[in-house]
């Protein structure tokens, strides 16, 4: 076989269907995100689609806490937990981590993606006969986790209550049963019912798996996420996370029942053979959380950001889908020209919003996901909706109707 002509061939295929992923190489300016450097595209650049929400990321508090550490412990863990990798900065952020969620303990991983495919992965397969009911729209990590499980899997239509209860229903009483599902799903912003979940989980006899990565640090009076916000953290069995989002570090996390992590801990191979976190890391993402959990000061300033940035695309009448998020979709519904707004953004305007497309979200439902965040500046605001405006009109592209005040 010419497997260099292979590789080609599959690349070529992927472009020509204009899937193919081209990566925007950024230098951001820590103290002034989010402004950064685009070294090969324009240069300065403003970035508008950032996961780092809150701009924790270049905060001082995680910022000393992570020098700190640096300096009094050096660069990496060493080793994986159960060899040398456990240190003070790891028992600390596991700690604030149970107590953020309510929990008997958390459990740390490299990422929220192996978080997910380790803990799913484990739980599915190890609990005999656990059939996992999984929400049509999770995150591709809950979806390996639970394929790689080999356990019964039963996809339930997308926040559709009735659904999940017909497919509990059909089980008998006493199978051991795992629903999975996310708070905010990261795509459209839309919520899931969590507490009426909850209830079809105790009505059948089921555990409950809460994904809540685009929610922890931002909803919620500590910065627990939905299930905060709305006093259900303790009718989730399993609530999960990320450090690498609004936390604005990285690493994942799940936050359960002492046994359960204790289960997780020590039959999980993702967790068990993998070099721990760099404790700089831990202790930069424990002030993080620390200091969301006593400041509610940028989640407040965010939901201006993102009330502003939503009535100003009404204003002009750009589709956007209205959810009750911090994420705002803009309907394209084209590729190519999803892929050129981006392209003009990025070369004209220097905004860095990059296109979603298939196969992330459904063919035809092509869009800009903009994540305001609390240092993004009013004159940012004014000069996306002028940019934004004049590609609208060049690209030809739909408006709703604009209502009366
Ligand atoms: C990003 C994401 C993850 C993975 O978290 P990482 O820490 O980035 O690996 C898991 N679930 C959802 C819904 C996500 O969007």
């Amino acid at each position: 076989m010419d497997y260099q002509h292979f590789f080609r061939s599959e690349l070529d295929a992927l472009r020509e269907a204009g899937d193919y992923r081209e990566f925007a190489e950024l230098e951001r300016h820590c103290g002034d995100f989010p402004n950064a450097n685009c070294h090969n595209g324009p240069g300065e650049v403003t970035i508008w689609c950032s996961n780092d929400y809150l701009g924790m990321g270049q905060h001082p508090a995680v910022l000393d806490a992570m020098h700190s550490a640096l300096d009094r412990a050096g660069a990496g863990a060493g080793g994986t937990r159960n060899i040398s990798g456990t240190t003070h900065d790891h028992v600390l952020l596991e700690a604030e981590l149970a107590d953020l969620h309510g929990k008997e303990a958390a459990l740390l991983f490299t990422s929220g993606y192996v978080s997910n495919w380790a803990a799913l992965g484990t739980l599915a397969s190890r609990i005999p006969g656990c059939v996992v009911l999984s929400d049509a729209l999770n995150h591709a990590s809950m979806i390996e986790g639970i394929r790689h499980s080999r356990a019964q899997k039963l996809i339930w239509k997308h926040n559709d209550l009735e659904d999940l209860e017909a497919k509990l229903a059909a089980l008998p009483l006493e199978q051991p049963k795992l629903i999975a599902f996310e708070s905010v799903y990261s795509m459209d912003g839309d919520i899931a019912p969590i507490a009426a979940i909850c209830d079809l989980a105790d009505r059948y006899n089921a555990m409950t798996y809460l994904d809540e990565v685009h929610a922890v640090g931002l909803y919620g009076p500590r910065g627990g996420g939905i299930a905060e916000r709305e006093g259900v953290m303790d009718r989730l069995t399993v609530i999960e996370g990320t450090l690498g989002k609004a936390f604005g570090v990285v690493g994942g996390y799940i936050a359960a029942s002492a046994e359960l992590c204790d289960f997780v801990r020590s039959f999980a191979s993702g967790f068990i053979f993998t070099t721990a976190l760099p404790p700089a890391v831990a202790a930069g993402a424990a002030a993080s959380i620390r200091y969301l959990k006593g400041s509610s000061a940028e989640r407040a300033i965010q939901k201006e950001r993102v009330a502003e940035v939503r009535a100003r695309l009404d204003a002009i009448g750009l589709p956007h889908i209205d959810n009750p998020s911090h994420i705002i979709p803009v309907m394209v519904g084209d590729p190519v020209k999803c892929k050129y707004i981006s392209d003009m953004l990025l070369n004209e305007h220097g905004i860095y919003i990059q296109p979603i497309n298939y196969p992330t979200v459904p063919k035809g439902t092509e869009r800009l996901r903009i994540t305001p965040s609390p240092v993004h500046t009013e004159a940012d605001i004014d000069r996306l909706l002028t940019a934004l405006e004049a590609l609208w009109t060049q690209c030809q592209l739909a408006r709703r109707p604009i209502a009366a005040e």
